[in-house]
């Protein structure tokens, strides 16, 4: 029976057998016992399923996965001990030296910069494109060698909403997968692969941690891309893999789980961005409250923005759930329960008022850090988006005089007396 997602949070994943811990058991194991060889060669050879090295896969971290899989409608996930490394794991999967992406330009500034340096080192391109653009502008993105489209369900700190429907028709009549970072809306807010996206990611370090306590990533598919019927564009996933006695990803384990066992056979083999135990089970208690906490960080945000908007010392406001927002009616379609906690505005006096605004707070810390139970600020251009130039902030929706920030669940009218005095403070 399909449970509501209140109830996945909570007990999603794991569910204990006679007289076995309730909570998730904590398996601080590097490795599992075999009574024989060939029982173990079976694991590696994928021919069995079952544990051997915590670097492929560990069991806390896959119950938690499997949660999170739950809780955006997905047939297979996996943990990554980061954000970062999820993003770069589920566009690394299906991408190769030659190939190219298209990617939102509003998009978080370390997937920038892993997109335009790292990855382009790598010899994979990336077209950025503004995510309002037409139908039209993103069709002619696509190449030749285009192998898959990115972007950010609300874009951190632009806000941007994105059109995913938009995004996943572009992709789809190109043959290539939709993938989008899901970590602003949450699945509580949104699920990403009901309007068509393929694959999930989450920097879990977010809303889903929610206590600024462990930093981690995850990647879940939707099982609905048919690799096989654009097998030319993802020979890693259709053409046998040598490193694993020539298997191939679709015909083994079926459209529902390859992507996803590939990473863990290949990517999570070879480069090991894999959570430790614990901190899969840290994750797992703020899972366990996601769909209480999403509820109150949106109604707080809310609140601060209505009140940020009818202040006269505030230049803009940027928020979502505000009518005067250029996004009010995407968000409605795609997140009508709410968006997120993240706010962004602008005080009169530019850059210099901003940063006098930050040093008076005194309830919001200034922190590199959103999406936290306790309320946070940030000044992006002197911190998380310092690599960029002033046209690739512009670009990435991103202004020099543009504050953070992101709304705790403490009391509103607590975090709105500390914005007040702060702003006298000018
Ligand atoms: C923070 C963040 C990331 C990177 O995640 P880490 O856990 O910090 O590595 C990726 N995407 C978005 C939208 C983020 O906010």
């Amino acid at each position: 029976m399909k449970k509501r997602i209140g109830t996945e949070c909570v007990q999603a994943g794991y569910t204990p057998k006679n007289g076995e811990p309730r909570v998730i058991p904590i398996i601080q194991s590097t490795t599992f016992k075999y009574d024989s060889s060939e029982e173990m060669g079976k694991l590696f050879d994928l021919e069995a399923s079952g544990y051997f090295y915590s670097r492929l896969a560990n069991p806390t971290s896959d119950a938690v996965a499997a949660k999170i899989t739950a809780l955006e409608g997905g047939t297979a996930g996996i943990l990554t001990s980061s954000g970062q490394a999820a993003v770069f794991f589920s566009l690394f999967n299906i991408c190769s030296a030659g190939d190219h992406i298209i990617s939102s330009s509003a998009i978080y500034g370390g997937v920038f910069n892993l997109l335009s340096v790292t990855m382009k080192r790598m010899g994979i391109e990336v077209t950025f494109v503004d995510p309002d653009c037409t139908a039209d502008e993103l069709d002619s993105a696509f190449r030749d060698n285009t192998k898959v489209v990115y972007g950010e369900t609300i874009a951190n700190p632009a806000l941007t909403i994105l059109d995913i429907e938009k995004f996943a028709k572009a992709a789809h009549s190109h043959g290539v997968p939709l993938i989008i970072d899901n970590t602003f809306a949450t699945p509580v807010n949104c699920r990403p692969i009901e309007w068509g996206a393929d694959i999930v990611v989450h920097s879990t370090t977010k809303y889903m941690d929610g206590h600024a306590a462990t930093v981690g990533g995850a990647i879940i598919d939707g099982g609905k891309f048919d690799w096989d019927a654009h097998a030319d564009k993802f020979p890693g996933l259709t053409t046998p893999d040598e490193s694993y006695h020539g298997i191939i990803y679709t015909k083994k384990f079926g459209r529902e789980m390859a992507y996803i066992q590939k990473i863990t056979a290949q990517l999570m083999r070879d480069f090991g961005a894999v959570p430790a135990p614990i901190n899969s089970y840290m994750l797992n208690l703020g899972l366990e409250s996601l769909h209480v906490r999403m509820p109150r960080h949106c109604s707080n945000a809310q609140k601060v923005a209505e009140f940020l908007e009818g202040d006269d010392r505030v230049a803009w406001v940027n928020y979502c759930g505000l009518k005067s927002s250029p996004y009010y009616e995407l968000a409605q379609k795609y997140l009508p329960n709410g968006s997120c906690g993240v706010i962004s505005f602008g005080v009169k006096g530019g850059r210099k008022a901003a940063e006098k605004f930050m040093g008076a707070l005194k309830l919001a810390a200034i922190v590199t850090h959103v999406a936290d139970a306790r309320t946070c600020v940030l000044h992006p251009a002197s911190s998380t988006h310092r690599q960029m130039n002033e046209e690739q902030l512009e670009k990435a929706g991103v202004p020099a005089d543009m504050i953070r920030l992101s709304v705790g669940i403490e009391d509103a009218e607590d975090i709105i007396d500390d914005i007040r005095q702060a702003l006298s403070a000018i």
